[in-house]
């Protein structure tokens, strides 16, 4: 079919001592190819844990228990660690790590970070490791003297340029990135989003843009998935979500996004916390906020169904 990516009924959960944590339970979602989906839901809902599950590189806890993830047709779960490093990870799929991970190396130049990505997968000469690098730091518009400075001597957001140029270094066909402006100030975080969008035009990668703030996406996703407690809850063409959202939860995101023309109107979050994924509610794991929530919520998980080709929600309300 047409997806770079797809993923099917992936269960990625937690062990701790108290249980396993479900933090991604049962997801199924594909990335069209040179399409850009995004995935939006609250703190904790489980996206870094899809990206980390996609990227192979989760925490030593993590387990996947079920499910598969399909790149080009052959699933990663089932690829050998040292074959997915040399072929696939930053080469084919690369990864933009929320801001806190951290990814550059404090006691490495900037320079000599890129130079290793590249010797990694390509076998070439330092010149021409050069050239892509010095062409990657124009494309994001950094200018040329980052390269002889530590991490430490950059701000927050050359960091993140930086981490951007590494993500697309060697061309991938695939860019996760996970909330890439969050933690960056309002003008910077539109820099960024410019560049990343810049970008995507010139190079026509498939992406997946991780994101706590649905209205972000407005202006660079083609699909959205919204993920609520590990599960999907409602996802399709961007213009389905954002005009005529289904599920309650989608309803409520969309709410919380601050109207400009009224900046005086205070912004609520959604009121209640999001369950215990150690043991989630039965049934809907929205029901305890739901506003609608009605008995057959409490009992029967509600499946995602089709209301267009492209639109699937998840919700009794909807059937
Ligand atoms: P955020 O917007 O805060 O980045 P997120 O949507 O990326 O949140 P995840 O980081 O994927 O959420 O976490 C999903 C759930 O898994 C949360 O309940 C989190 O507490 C839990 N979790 C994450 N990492 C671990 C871990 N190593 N061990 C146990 N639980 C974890
Ligand atoms: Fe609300 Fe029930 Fe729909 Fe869940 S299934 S979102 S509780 S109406
Ligand atoms: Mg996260």
């Amino acid at each position: 079919d047409s997806s770079i990516l797809s993923i099917k009924g992936l269960k990625t959960y937690y062990k701790t001592k108290e249980g396993y944590v479900k933090a991604v339970d049962d997801v199924s979602f594909q990335v069209p190819k040179g399409s850009v989906v995004g995935i939006a839901g609250e703190s904790g809902s489980g996206k870094s844990t899809i990206v980390q599950s996609i990227f192979k590189v989760l925490p030593r806890n993590a387990e996947i228990k079920e499910g598969s993830i399909e790149f080009e047709g052959k699933d990663i779960l089932k690829i050998d660690e040292k074959i997915f490093n040399k072929e696939i990870r930053w080469k084919k799929i690369s990864w933009i790590p929320q801001v806190s991970m951290d990814v550059l190396d404090p006691v490495y130049k900037i320079k000599d970070q890129l130079l290793e990505t590249i010797f990694a997968h390509e076998d070439i000469s330092k010149a021409e490791a050069m050239e892509i690098i010095v062409n990657q730091l124009r494309a994001v518009n950094l200018p040329l003297d980052v390269l002889d400075r530590y991490p430490y001597e950059l701000s927050g957001g050359q960091k993140q340029r930086v981490v951007i140029a590494t993500a697309l270094l060697l061309n991938p066909e695939l860019v996760i990135a996970d909330e890439p402006t969050t933690a960056l100030d309002v003008i910077v975080q539109a820099q960024i989003l410019n560049i990343i969008r810049k970008l995507k035009e010139e190079r026509n990668f498939s992406m997946i843009f991780v994101t706590h703030d649905l209205a972000l996406l407005a202006g660079i996703s083609d699909y959205i998935v919204i993920l609520y407690a590990g599960k999907v809850v409602e996802m399709g063409k961007t213009e389905e979500i954002f005009k005529s959202p289904m599920h309650p939860y989608t309803q409520l995101l969309l709410k919380s996004i601050p109207d400009v023309r009224k900046r005086k109107e205070r912004l609520h979050g959604i009121p209640g916390e999001p369950p215990d994924l150690i043991n989630p509610p039965q049934g809907c794991r929205f029901y305890p906020r739901c506003p609608f929530a009605m008995d057959i919520c409490k009992k029967e998980e509600p499946q995602l169904v089709n209301i267009s080709p492209t639109h699937y929600v998840a919700c009794h309300l909807r059937k």
